[in-house]
């Protein structure tokens, strides 16, 4: 097989599997960067669609604006809010909207020349009428103007793609993702990225096999190519010959009989060898994922983002009704089981935009921040939740995301506080019993954790953060990807002291990072003293399987094993020799 050849057949480009899975299908090169008008005018027929492109893109201009005024607003930066409100009133003009709309119409074009050549009719006028007034008017029409364009040519793309697609890109945010998987794209490959990025944990929630890192993948990728996107081998196979393709089907089949397996697995109970119950709940993203709950048998969810409804909606502000339509999906697909709703963790790298406004945005205005600076925020929110746990007493757990200081905790207790007593007050029927508890994810909560313990209900360890913070190795960034370890000793004692502060006061700790739905990790993890792990549901049967093949004391002996690593090599050695002895326990189950 080829290794890195420009578009020789079957050329094969290493990577790091973000979300696994094996799929064949069309590579579709996607960038956000540089923008080429099309100038070629469009037959009659299309002349409605044109038309709509400009509106749609209009609006998602518009949102974007409101969110980043209204970001400068909350931080005192009048100057930019000054300039964004001007564009955003460039981008309202009627006398512009309905320019473009008529050149669609005249002259036959497509929304995106027409946007351009109306903006540089306004531009012309406004350098031949007032000099004094040029440089910044003109960039802000410029911006708009690109905003814009870039807006009609991605909605276009996107929609253009077809079933088979499988995204190429240098790197993919959120938001990207959500639309390829509304738009039925069947794979994203990325020349960057991490493995815990935002981008990638929707993706694993979509069930969209994804790989990152494969660095030349925007080089030897062309647009059109077949492509198989191998999650369980790391790497992508561009152009794929014959005898590729029909070890892709065979390795299919495979998968298949090896899911049949795990079916088997989801009805049986959730505990170890020597009979200790481990509770495996879901973590949810969206409404559409509930399903998943029952169909692999999650106990309750363990982690509800809501951050996920921000990025549908408009600027910095969530519909309440619309949270409360979500929480009760979760609540009633959960059957009896509890439901950990995560109050809105926006920022780092989760609200496009923004982190181009900070210099650091994975240390900056993120998660419970956010919420003690925008109060309406926050109340909006224990509004919606307390409503809902009023109808569902005894399950609901409230958990507060980026905590770095206990006042941040009291503050929203606080807050939770009176907005249960105001709703008694308006004769709102609430749950006196909800739990509140923390995100353990910034090292000053892990190290002083006994502090929190002595106030929180529950602790929930975020370990994608935990390990950025621990580490000092952005989540996101592939230049240090091998530096993230989440099996890092460092991050393990954080771990274990969380536990032991769990067990003293007496108060559930869970784990609700990446690193609870991977086998090893999770026997690790139980090894340690955890006993509650939340994942993507579908990843659920894999681990459960892992787990009942072990007793507490294997488990333990793992853990201490890396507890006491002092090289990644050393955890490599023990990773690899665990996983040879499982893969034999395994084939000796499919043959009894
Ligand atoms: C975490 O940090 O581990 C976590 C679960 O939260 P998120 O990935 O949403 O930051
Ligand atoms: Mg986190």
């Amino acid at each position: 097989m080829q290794e890195e050849k420009a578009y020789l057949p079957n050329t094969k480009l290493k990577g790091t599997t973000a979300v696994t899975g094996l799929v064949m299908g069309v590579a579709r090169v996607y960038s956000r960067g540089n923008i080429n008008i099309n100038s070629d005018p469009v037959d009659e027929s299309r002349l409605p669609e044109e038309k709509k492109k400009f509106e749609q893109a209009r609006k998602t201009v518009g949102v974007t604006m409101v969110r980043l005024s209204d970001f400068a607003h909350s931080r005192n930066d009048s100057d930019t809010r000054d300039i964004l409100n001007a564009q955003h009133d460039i981008l309202n003009d009627p006398e512009l909207e309905a320019m473009v709309n008529r050149m669609i119409d005249e002259r036959n074009l497509r929304a995106e020349k027409a946007i351009y050549d109306s903006f540089q009719h306004y531009i012309d006028l406004i350098k031949s009428n007032d000099k004094s007034f040029i440089v910044s008017r003109l960039s802000d029409l410029r911006d708009v103007r690109d905003r814009l364009i870039q807006n009609v040519q991605q909605l276009g793309m996107i929609a253009s793609f077809g079933k088979d697609a499988v995204m190429v890109a240098e790197d993919v945010s959120p938001i990207e993702v959500i639309t390829f998987a509304r738009n039925g794209v069947k794979g994203i490959v990325c020349s960057s990225g991490g493995l815990t990025s935002h981008a990638s944990i929707i993706a694993n929630a979509m069930g969209i096999p994804m790989i990152i890192d494969a660095k030349s993948a925007m080089r030897m990728i062309q647009d059109g190519d077949t492509v198989i996107l191998d999650g369980y081998g790391h790497s992508v196979i561009a152009r794929p010959d014959e005898e590729a393709a029909s070890s892709y089907t065979r390795a299919i089949k495979r998968h298949k009989e090896e899911e049949k397996q795990l079916r088997h697995v989801t009805e049986k109970p959730s505990e170890t060898a020597c009979g200790t119950k481990i509770l495996l709940q879901a973590n949810i993203d969206f409404e559409d994922e509930v399903l998943n709950i029952e169909k692999y048998r999650a106990e309750g969810i363990g982690l509800l983002r809501t951050d996920t409804l921000l990025m549908n909606s408009g600027p910095l502000t969530m519909d309440r009704k619309r949270q409360e339509e979500f929480c009760q999906t979760a609540f009633s697909a959960s059957g009896s089981s509890p439901v950990t709703v995560r109050l809105l963790d926006v920022g780092g790298d989760k609200l496009l935009n923004l982190k181009d406004r900070e210099a650091n945005p994975f240390l900056g205005w993120r998660g419970v921040r956010i919420l003690l600076d925008r109060r309406e925020l926050l109340r909006n929110q224990l509004e919606a939740i307390c409503r809902v746990a009023g109808r569902y007493p005894g399950r609901s757990r409230i958990l507060v995301p980026m905590i770095s200081n206990l006042e941040e905790f009291l503050e929203v207790k606080r807050e939770l506080a009176d907005m249960q007593d105001n709703l008694q007050k308006r004769g709102v029927p609430v749950d006196s019993n909800v739990k509140l508890g923390i995100m353990v994810e910034v090292p000053s909560v892990a190290l002083q954790i006994r502090v929190f313990a002595e106030h929180v209900d529950f602790l929930s360890i975020g370990t994608n953060d935990l390990t950025q913070y621990t580490l000092a190795v952005d989540r996101g960034n592939s230049l240090i990807a091998s530096l993230y370890q989440p099996l890092h000793p460092a991050v393990l004692t954080f771990i274990a002291m969380t536990v032991q502060a769990g067990t003293e006061f007496n108060i559930p700790v869970a784990v609700c990072g990446e690193l609870a739905s991977e086998p090893f990790a999770a026997l690790v993890l139980v090894g340690i003293g955890v006993r509650e792990l939340s994942m993507t549901p579908r990843l659920i049967p894999k681990v459960k399987q892992a787990i009942r093949l072990y007793e507490i004391a294997d488990m333990k002996k793992l853990s201490d094993a890396l507890l006491g690593c002092t090289t990644s090599e050393e955890l490599k050695k023990i990773r690899n020799e665990w996983k040879a002895g499982y893969e034999e326990k395994l084939r000796e189950q499919r043959t009894a």
